[in-house]
Parts: C-alpha cells; sequence; structure tokens
C-alpha cells in the first residue's frame, strides 16, 4: 500500500496554480508556446469563482454604443479605480479586451445576440457605455467551459483536489511548489521552471461575503512567504447587493446585472435614495430625474440608443455599498437590514430571459419571486483590489520564476474595480502571465533545484495539526477572524479599530499555531481548513495594516477619521505589504508607475475635477 505521507513529484516547465479563468487562460498560453503545463486547483475543475460570474465580461467591443473605444474603457478604468491604477494595466487590459473575447467566442463561447447577431453588450456601474458581453447571467459558466474545453483538448496535465501550501524557493528565485491530495492527504511536490498563481481573492476573511471556501487568500500570502510584494490591500470591494435574507444565505450575490437592466433601489419610505449620493463630479453622467431613468431603461430594454442618462443605481460599488450602509444605519433600512432592489415594474417575461439565476436564487432561496416584488439587499465582500505587485507586460512577480494573474494580482483595478472588469481582467492578463511564463521556462536550460529541507520542513508543517494532542478547533478561530474583519476592518474604518484589529489577529495566529485536528488525512475538511486560516491571518494583517497606513478615503477605502480624499499625500502612491528579514510584516508606499502622456491626457480632466472634489470632503 502507499504511504500516505511519502510525497509524489511531478515536474512541469510551467505549473499554475489555480484553474479559474486567470489559470486556464494562463495554462492554455503556456502550452500552446511549447511548456510542459501543470494545472492545481483545490477543488474540482470547473468550479473556480470564475463559474460564478453573472452579469458578464467588459470589453469596447462598441456593438451597442458605436461610440465605444479602449479610450473610454480605460478612462472608466481609472475613473472607477480613483486613479490608483497601475497605468499601463488599465491599457493593456482596455485595448487586448475586445481580442479576448472575441477569441473566446472563437473558441466555442455562445453570447447573447444582438438583433444582427453580434455579442450583446450591457450597461454596468460606472462604464460610460453598455459594454459587458454576457449570456443572461451565467457568464462565468459560458466562460470556464469554454476555457476549460480548450485547456483539456491541448494536453494539459490538471491536479483536482489538489491544494498548494508553500512555494520552493532557491537562490534563482521560485523552483517549484509543495502540496497535498485533500482526497488523501497525500503530500505533493512539483518542480517548475516557472510558477503562475491564479488563486483569486480573500473574501473568506469577513463574516459576509459572496465568496465561496476557496477565497482564503492562498496565492497572496504564498507569494508574500516566498519574498514577494503585496500591494493596496486595504482596498476590499464590498459589492452592494447581496442577499440579506433568509440568514442561511446571507451576504451571496445579487448580480449588478440586476441594477445594469434597470432595477432601483429604494429604502424602507419608499425614497429611491440613490439620487441623493452621486459624487458631485460625477453627477452630470447620470439621469437628472425618474423619467430620464426610465427613459434610459426602455431604450435599453428594446435594443435602441438613447441621449437619456444612466440610472443613479448605475453608480460605482463603493458609492452604492455606502449609500445602502448609511440608509440602514440610519434606520431607513429593510426588515432584515437590507434595502429594497425592485425590477418587477418591468414585464415577467423579460426579467426571466435577462435574469434567469436571479430569479431561480430568490424563487428557491428566499421565497420571492422578483417578478412580482422587490428583493432585499445588502453589501458583501466581494472582491480584492489589492493583490501581488506584477509587472504590467508580462505579470513578473518581484520574485524571480513567479507570476501572477487574475484575481491575486494587484494594481489592475486601483481603489476600486468596475463590474465586468474582472473577468477580462483574467482573460487579458492570464494570457499574458502563460506566454511570459512559458518564455522564462525556455531560458532556464536548467532544471529546477527543489531544496530537501523545504520539502521536509512543509511535510512537518502538514502533519503537525494532525499529531497535537491538545490545541483548539480550527473552526473557532476562524470564525473570530471574521467577526475581527467584519466589525473593525468593514466598509467604514477608523484608527483605534485598526489598532483593535491588529491587535485581534496577533491573539488569533497565536491560537492558530496550535490548531488541532481530529481524524486523518483523508477528506478532512479542519484539517484543510488549518492552511487556509494561517493565509486568512497573514491577509488579514496585510489587509488592516495596509488600511491603518493610509490616512485619506479612497475608493473602496473609507476612513471615518480621514474622510477627505488626501492626493497631495496619497495620490499616486500604492500600499505596499512585504515580509522583512526579521519575519514581521513591514508596511510602506512606493510611487506608482508613471503614465505615459497620450494616458495622462485622456483622462487629465477627470483627474483635476477628482482631486478638487476629494479635498473639499
Ligand atoms: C458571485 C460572483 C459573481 C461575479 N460576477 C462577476 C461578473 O459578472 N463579472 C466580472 O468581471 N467579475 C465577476 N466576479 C468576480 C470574478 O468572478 C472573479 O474575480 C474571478 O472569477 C476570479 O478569477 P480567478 O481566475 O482569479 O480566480 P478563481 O476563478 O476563483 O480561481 C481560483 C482557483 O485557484 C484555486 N486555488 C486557490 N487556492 C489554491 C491552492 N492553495 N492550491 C491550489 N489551488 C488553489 C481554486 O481551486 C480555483 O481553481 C464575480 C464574483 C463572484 C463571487
Amino acid at each position: 500500500m502507499t504511504d500516505p505521507t511519502r510525497p509524489q513529484t511531478r515536474p512541469h516547465d510551467v505549473l499554475v496554480i489555480g484553474a479559474g479563468g486567470a489559470g486556464l487562460r494562463a495554462a492554455i498560453e503556456a502550452r500552446a508556446a511549447g511548456a510542459s503545463v501543470g494545472l492545481v486547483c483545490k477543488s474540482l475543475l470547473g468550479k473556480a469563482h470564475t463559474v460564478m460570474a453573472e452579469g458578464g465580461v467588459a470589453a469596447a467591443l462598441a456593438h451597442v454604443a458605436p461610440s465605444d473605444d479602449w479610450r473610454t474603457h480605460f478612462r472608466d478604468t481609472m475613473v472607477g479605480g480613483k486613479f490608483l491604477n497601475n497605468p499601463r494595466m488599465a491599457e493593456l487590459h482596455a485595448v487586448e479586451a475586445p481580442k479576448r473575447v472575441r477569441e473566446l467566442e472563437e473558441w466555442g463561447a455562445v453570447f447573447d445576440r444582438t438583433a444582427d447577431g453580434r455579442i450583446l453588450q450591457r450597461p454596468f456601474g460606472g462604464h460610460s457605455h453598455p459594454r459587458l458581453a454576457h449570456v443572461g447571467d451565467r457568464t462565468g459558466l459560458e466562460m470556464i467551459r469554454t476555457l476549460q474545453d480548450r485547456a483539456v483538448s491541448m494536453g494539459i496535465d490538471v491536479y483536482m483536489e489538489c491544494t498548494i501550501t508553500r512555494l520552493i524557493t532557491s537562490r534563482d528565485g521560485v523552483t517549484g511548489a509543495f502540496g497535498y491530495w485533500r482526497t488523501t492527504g497525500r503530500p505533493i511536490v512539483f518542480p517548475a521552471k516557472a510558477v503562475i498563481l491564479a488563486t483569486g481573492g480573500i473574501g473568506k476573511a469577513y463574516e459576509v461575503t459572496s465568496n465561496s471556501w476557496e477565497y482564503s487568500g492562498d496565492g497572496q500570502a504564498l507569494a508574500y512567504a516566498a519574498g514577494a510584494e503585496l500591494i493596496d490591500m486595504e482596498f476590499v470591494q464590498f459589492h452592494p447587493t447581496g442577499m440579506v435574507w433568509p440568514p442561511g444565505v446571507r451576504g451571496l450575490l445579487v448580480t449588478e446585472a440586476v441594477r445594469g437592466e434597470g432595477g432601483i433601489l429604494r429604502n424602507a419610505t419608499g425614497a429611491r435614495f440613490m439620487w441623493m449620493y452621486l459624487p458631485e463630479e460625477r453627477r452630470g453622467e447620470y439621469a437628472a430625474t425618474d423619467e430620464e431613468a426610465a427613459r434610459w431603461v426602455t431604450a435599453l430594454s428594446q435594443g435602441k440608443e438613447t441621449d437619456a442618462r444612466r440610472p443613479p443605481e448605475l453608480s460605482t460599488r463603493d458609492n452604492v455599498s455606502r449609500a445602502i450602509y448609511t440608509e440602514v444605519k440610519e434606520g431607513r433600512g429593510s426588515p432584515h437590514g437590507g434595502v429594497f432592489l425592485d425590477i418587477s415594474y418591468l414585464p415577467a417575461d423579460h426579467i426571466r430571459r435577462k435574469l434567469p439565476s436571479m430569479y431561480e436564487q430568490f424563487k428557491e432561496l428566499a421565497d420571492v419571486d422578483i417578478t412580482k416584488g422587490p428583493m432585499e439587499v445588502g453589501p458583501t465582500t466581494h472582491y480584492v483590489m489589492g493583490g501581488i505587485r506584477v509587472d504590467a507586460d508580462s505579470q513578473a512577480t518581484t520574485v524571480a520564476g513567479l507570476y501572477a494573474a487574475g484575481e491575486v494580482a494587484g494594481g489592475m483595478h486601483g481603489a476600486n474595480r468596475l463590474g465586468g472588469n474582472s473577468l477580462s481582467d483574467l482573460l487579458v492578463f492570464g494570457a499574458r502571465a502563460g506566454a511570459a511564463a512559458a518564455a522564462s521556462a525556455t531560458d532556464r536550460a536548467s532544471e529546477p533545484y527543489v531544496d530537501p529541507v523545504q520539502v521536509q520542513s512543509a511535510a512537518r508543517e502538514l502533519a503537525a495539526p494532525l499529531e497535537r494532542s491538545h490545541g483548539e478547533d480550527p473552526y473557532a478561530i476562524q470564525r473570530d477572524l471574521q467577526s475581527t474583519m467584519q466589525r473593525l476592518v468593514g466598509i467604514f474604518r477608523e484608527e483605534g479599530d485598526l489598532d483593535q484589529a491588529i491587535r485581534e489577529i496577533a491573539e488569533l495566529r497565536r491560537r492558530w499555531a496550535d490548531a488541532r485536528v481530529i481524524g486523518g488525512r483523508a477528506f478532512n475538511p479542519g484539517w484543510n481548513l488549518v492552511f487556509e486560516l494561517g493565509n486568512l491571518l497573514t491577509i488579514s494583517e496585510a489587509v488592516a495594516r495596509s488600511a491603518r497606513q493610509r490616512t485619506e478615503s479612497r475608493g473602496a477605502h473609507s476612513r471615518i477619521d480621514h474622510p477627505a480624499t488626501d492626493d497631495g499625500t496619497w495620490g499616486g502612491r500604492n500600499s505596499v505589504v512585504a515580509r522583512g528579514p526579521d519575519g514581521a510584516m513591514r508596511v510602506y508606499t512606493t510611487p506608482l508607475p508613471a503614465m505615459r502622456s497620450e494616458l495622462e491626457e485622456l483622462v487629465a480632466a477627470d483627474h483635476a475635477a477628482a482631486a478638487a472634489v476629494g479635498s473639499k470632503a
């Protein structure tokens, strides 16, 4: 019988960790360049977060609004990100997204269509034009199905239900990874000439989240431990609309497509409160009256162009989340602590066709028919804008041999991500990471050196929670961590709370170091959680410390004690987190990469307006 503690070894030129949109797209590109590729995921292939994406993929195809192009997409992304985006990434993203979406179509993705048979595009918050290619509200499913079919047909080796717990390093940088099979607990070592992290986000650090168990910040923590820098970790996106009732589904996403299709937000008094929360400098982009907003919705549902401006509900996510939070806090919330989102004024068959998953989700889970009445919604932790620092063109991290793409990487979205810009980010930068990693693997002629001491230490770390005779249940520690983050590092933050969070996280880490798990290695969810929890603790500390450092409000980061945007001190500066030589977390700032002059011209007016308003706030 095989010894379940003896590591297997599987070498590859390029190892991709994560099989969502970014990982699959990277694997396809690396394989197409001739590299042998291993693709690892900790759940089943096809079960990543990408499959959950509902609203669509943003790309300036200009099928619905002929005046759209990469420049307007670039500008919207920078404005939405409050000018903290890496401008080169935002440029590459805007320029290349249309090509990547068309390529997906060539590979078999069937998008919703315009009357003349082209890919249909829907509006979303913060996008000045209807821009999201979509498949009803199941876009991610179509995307992952298409990428997966392609990857499998190219002969990529897939390792499912396999968790990576450590990156292996040498003087040459990253040379592989160590992990274990979740089914048997057996360790596995992947020597690799290049490693791409595509492990997604961190939502499980919070109590209320749209994210699944997979989002435990593994990639960010693996990179951090290997010496990479993380940037802008304070920018955690709270999506304005998650379910608030019943308790078992609290946080589950209510796609922005509901607002994109004309959903109206109202408080308990029936007031359409978003009129009061539009930022002054952008008010001119939104409808001035209910009547103008209604004309916009009618034109949209008929697929016609209109001079009406978009409804106030399509403000950026950070703004809508703060508005809902404030309405509830000031006593104008719905019975279960949210607000009402209503689309039932549109024809029932139109709603069922455009939002089939939402229709079923509310019917099944909350016994609410959204064609007949409003939904109750409230903010939910959804996405992390911060992540591993990467080079815009290659997605190389600050550690040789290590690349990152997708939600795990930082820079692209600045202080706030626009809806739809993640799926396009995965395609654009997944492809770039795959190409660059394959090229670097070709350059690295020698076989990667896998340090046996690091493998032994990783194997000991793996066994420890099962071998302790005393110690705490990891689930209790995770619950306490989520409570700390929700209470103290949520939508609104202040110094005292952040200091308290940092202290609580340190204490939780002390408890975690002694966590004990009962049972064996095979199919043991508590044992799996121990490693994910270690990552969540690292990432939570990074979020809290970065939030403590940034003494201003910008995008998704709102400081009660520093409500203004302070461009003088913080404009154009990334927060950075890295591991110091003593093992402690260091936090500092570095300047953003410079913007080339053509791009500067595209956003100069917006930048000046935002700075003027921000400093007065
Ligand atoms: C409900 C919901 C709806 C959304 N809707 C949209 C939308 O309409 N448009 C849009 O642009 N964005 C949307 N988003 C955001 C978007 O879906 C995600 O940001 C994106 O899919 C992330 O893709 P990814 O490839 O980076 O990560 P994922 O798709 O999450 O893939 C991560 C992969 O990493 C693996 N992994 C993680 N840790 C490890 C480890 N330690 N070892 C091995 N494998 C590991 C996982 O198993 C998984 O395969 C939505 C998100 C959610 C939650």
